[in-house]
């Protein structure tokens, strides 16, 4: 895949103040020009704005400390391929027949970490029954303590990809360091970055070259700008599959593991073009707000969901606390069975043994 080249046109407004002398405002405009832009005089009866638009990347920092400069306002976004300037219909990611981002609210369930062949095939087994089209787990865990279950590494992605090709669910795992991608590559169909890894730059270009979808994650304390411009890594390096999802932001409330920010779904369909899945579990790590949190990010209007859902989850090895039972993630897909068609979205009609497809 090749890089992407974008000569993106940057808009900028510099108001200066009231009192700015001609020679101050003859600076400004003169860095604003060596900065590659074309600079728009207007002359008010009290203050003078200069409107700068051209490829330049002007420095927002630099022009509010010269003289005579009140105020610098950006009016592009500094993410470009992310935005949804760039490409105002919206993205639809394809991971086998999931189309993530279309009509249908795509869901992606399983246990936080992939620990032995039984658990696996029943997790992959539950949530295929439920209407899950993407089994989600992962082999490589970045917890908190390195003294934490740490994951099986290439056995659990050898578990997860055997239970999701019994069960003819697509697979979600994580992805932690440059050094893992070409071994997840060969079990996965979609790549996870987790929060901690939002902004592993490096990790980020070189999944840019990848061929399979990337699920970004919100970083715990990334702004949904930080969040868009990490996404633009992956799309700069040519790889257009870009997945974003919200997972809760840490905050100084202390009720909930984060803060799971659902205004965060409307602001990035506003800004994006990209699909965006919510995970409630991280959001409330606790499972008995998991399901009012899902059903919330479905009113939203998220194009997906990721949870986690674990057959004994009082001792999983990981994120167990927030881990739904079975019978307890049916519950919510029949109640988003409601909701998705309550604003025009589609989802998994019924439980999938009963319908038939996909076996
Ligand atoms: C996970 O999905 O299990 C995980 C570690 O998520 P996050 O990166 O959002 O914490
Ligand atoms: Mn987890």
């Amino acid at each position: 895949m090749t890089e992407q080249v974008l000569e993106a046109t940057e808009a900028m407004v510099v108001v200066m103040e009231e009192r700015a002398t001609e020679s101050q405002i003859e600076q400004v405009v003169a860095r604003l020009v060596e900065m590659g832009m074309d600079v728009h005089r207007s002359t008010g009866v009290t203050r003078t704005v200069l409107g700068a638009v051209g490829q330049g990347h002007p420095d927002k920092g630099i022009l509010e400390l010269l003289d005579g400069v009140h105020e610098v306002l950006r009016i592009s976004e500094p993410y470009k391929l992310a935005s949804r300037t760039f490409k105002p219909e919206g993205t639809v990611v394809s991971a086998g027949d999931a189309r993530i981002g279309g009509d249908e609210v795509i869901v992606m369930a399983g246990p936080c970490s992939a620990e032995s062949e039984p658990q696996v095939r029943a997790a992959a087994a539950a949530v295929r029954r439920a209407g899950a089209k993407i089994l989600r787990g992962g082999a490589f865990k970045p917890r908190s303590s390195p003294y934490s279950f740490q994951g099986l590494g290439e056995e659990g992605l050898r578990l997860l990809r055997d239970a999701a090709n019994a069960e003819n669910l697509k697979l979600v795992t994580e992805v932690m360091d440059l050094s893992q991608i070409e071994v997840i590559d060969e079990y996965c169909d979609i790549f996870q970055v987790g929060a901690r890894n939002m902004q592993n730059f490096t990790l980020l270009r070189e999944l840019g070259h990848a061929r399979k979808p990337v699920l970004v994650k919100r970083g715990i304390s990334a702004t949904i700008e930080e969040w868009l411009l990490s996404a633009e890594y992956v799309l700069s390096g040519g790889n257009n599959d870009v997945i974003l999802c919200e997972r809760g932001i840490r905050t100084f409330e202390t009720a909930t593991r984060n803060t799971f920010d659902i205004s965060a779904i409307p602001v990035v369909k506003k800004l994006s073009h990209l699909p965006i899945v919510a995970d409630p579990s991280h959001g409330a790590g606790r499972r008995d707000m998991v399901a009012p949190m899902a059903r919330a990010a479905v009113a939203a209007g998220a194009d997906g969901l990721i949870i986690e859902v674990h057959c004994d989850p009082d001792h999983a090895l990981s994120d167990g606390a927030q881990s739904m039972y079975p019978a307890q993630f049916d519950r919510l897909m029949a109640e988003l069975r409601i909701i998705a068609p309550a604003i025009g979205r589609s989802i998994c009609l019924e439980p999938v043994t009963r319908r038939g497809w996909g076996s």
